[in-house]
């Protein structure tokens, strides 16, 4: 089986909106949602997708992703991530 291409994360069930067809029976409130991640662990998990899947595209959505203070570090650590994953993965791949 081959690594994924492409990693789609629903980072929050918090959204600005209540839609009645939500999937993911998104919820407004301007703090974690039960059951969210913390910072750290969300970190820890963009570690363990870019060992996983390394050079796969990860889709940071929601719910409103925009609505977690740390969207932007958490981009930019998938970012750094990629970036290392796929060096390594060039590495490997010119032995
Ligand atoms: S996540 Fe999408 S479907 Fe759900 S409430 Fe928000 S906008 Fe609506």
């Amino acid at each position: 089986m081959s690594a994924p291409q492409l990693v789609s994360w629903n980072l929050t069930r918090r959204c600005n909106l209540a839609c009645g067809h939500c999937y993911l029976d998104a919820v407004q409130r301007k703090s974690e949602a039960p059951g969210e991640l913390s910072t750290e662990a969300a970190l820890r998990v963009i570690d363990e997708i870019a060992g996983a899947a390394p050079g796969a595209m990860l889709v940071l959505t929601g719910g409103e992703p925009l609505l977690r203070a740390d969207l932007v570090g958490s981009g930019d650590a998938g970012r750094s991530r990629r970036a290392d994953a796929g060096d390594r993965h060039q590495r490997r791949a010119a032995r």
